[in-house]
């Protein structure tokens, strides 16, 4: 990435953090799914499939437009393998008409230096690539051996920021692979970040002793920042729960390819609402909300976005949070029928 861009990419996230933090009535960070459809079958992964069609770019233009009315900070493309989508080119480029950071998660398969320059010109800004193991296995194929050339073609090429998530737990057999993941993405110039990976309902599994110790190693070679922002991952690697506010449905939200709305990737189905029809009292909802999946959630990104409310506005169950709206618009409604004509 050049220095002017690392630089003015550096400037738009401090621009989003402070709003953020000024105010919390706004989209902090959506994924969107263009297409569900994915090149691979990672065997813990519930968030593919082998056939659907990607959504018509006409359709993605209306889906991106209603995140900017939402004042979304930074779309986030993913998938499935958002690259398979064949015009994932012009989603970027119109996320950048939105106002918003434009990111993509990709299993990395597809890049080529013309792709890579291509999205340059589409204006991404940021790239995330989980890489799984060295060598392909059983469960997955997003092996650093695969894989290792199509780094250095993003170390050659790309003019945006790229992250290299190596994982822990889920049934990946080699752990130390993590660290050899990260070293990796470290001499390529790459920041580099670990996930705990989930079960298939979201939640837990916890580290093995020697996970753990690996899991520590690789932490400490990463992203400063994240490393400083992803300390709920200390409890989640020991087995504990952790205690935070879950923002999803309002700073954070999920839309899959059917346009709906939904808490994240591992909890959809809930609010379920089309994205088109999402209003501020959806969000103002969900905001509230506590999530009961919460004390042993391990994504990331959504703990990352939580971190800008956590000091203010306590959630409650989503039962007393419809009572308090329900008695905040008969009130209201009590003030417009005694309002004088
Ligand atoms: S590459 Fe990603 S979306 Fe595709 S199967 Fe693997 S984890 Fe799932
Ligand atoms: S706590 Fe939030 S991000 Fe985590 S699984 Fe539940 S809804 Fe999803």
């Amino acid at each position: 990435m050049r220095k002017s861009t690392f630089l003015k990419l550096k400037v738009r996230e401090a621009a989003f953090i402070s709003k953020a933090l000024i105010s919390p009535n706004h989209v902090v960070l959506a994924h969107i799914i263009p297409m569900r459809r994915c090149n691979l079958a990672c065997g813990y992964c519930n968030e593919y499939d082998q056939t659907s069609k990607p959504v018509p770019l006409d359709v993605m233009k209306r889906r991106l437009d209603k995140l900017g009315e939402l004042g979304t900070a930074v779309i986030t493309v993913s998938g499935g393998e958002p690259m398979m989508h064949p015009q994932l080119d012009d989603i970027i480029r119109h996320i950048r008409s939105t106002g918003g950071i434009a990111g993509l998660i990709s299993n990395g398969y597809y890049f080529t230096p013309d792709r890579i320059k291509r999205l340059n010109a589409a204006g991404l800004e940021y790239l995330q690539i989980s890489i799984d193991n060295v060598v392909p296995d059983e469960v997955s194929r997003k092996s650093l051996r695969v894989l290792d050339k199509k780094l250095r073609y993003l170390s050659e090429h790309a003019d945006f920021h790229i992250n290299i998530n190596s994982v822990i737990g889920g049934g990946i057999k080699n752990p130390e692979d993590a660290l050899t993941v990260a070293k990796r993405a470290v001499e390529l110039g790459f920041s580099t970040t670990v996930g705990v990976i989930h079960d298939e309902d979201g939640t837990l599994k916890p580290l093995t002793q020697k996970e753990k110790d690996i899991f520590h190693q690789v932490k400490k070679l990463g992203n400063k920042d994240h490393a400083r922002l992803n300390w709920f991952q200390d409890s989640i690697a020991e087995g504990k729960p952790y205690e935070w506010r879950c923002r999803s449905g309002s700073r954070y939200l999920y839309i899959c390819e059917d346009g709906k709305v939904h808490w994240c990737s591992q909890q959809r189905g809930y609010p379920g609402i089309p994205l088109e029809d999402y209003s501020m009292e959806d969000f103002k909802r969900e905001y509230k909300t506590e999530k009961w999946c919460a004390p042993t959630c391990t994504i990331q990104c959504v703990h990352q976005v939580g971190i800008l409310d956590n000091w203010r506005d306590p959630q409650m169950s989503e039962a007393e949070v419809r009572k308090e709206m329900q008695k905040k618009k008969e009130s209201e409604r009590m003030v417009q029928i005694l309002r004088p004509q």
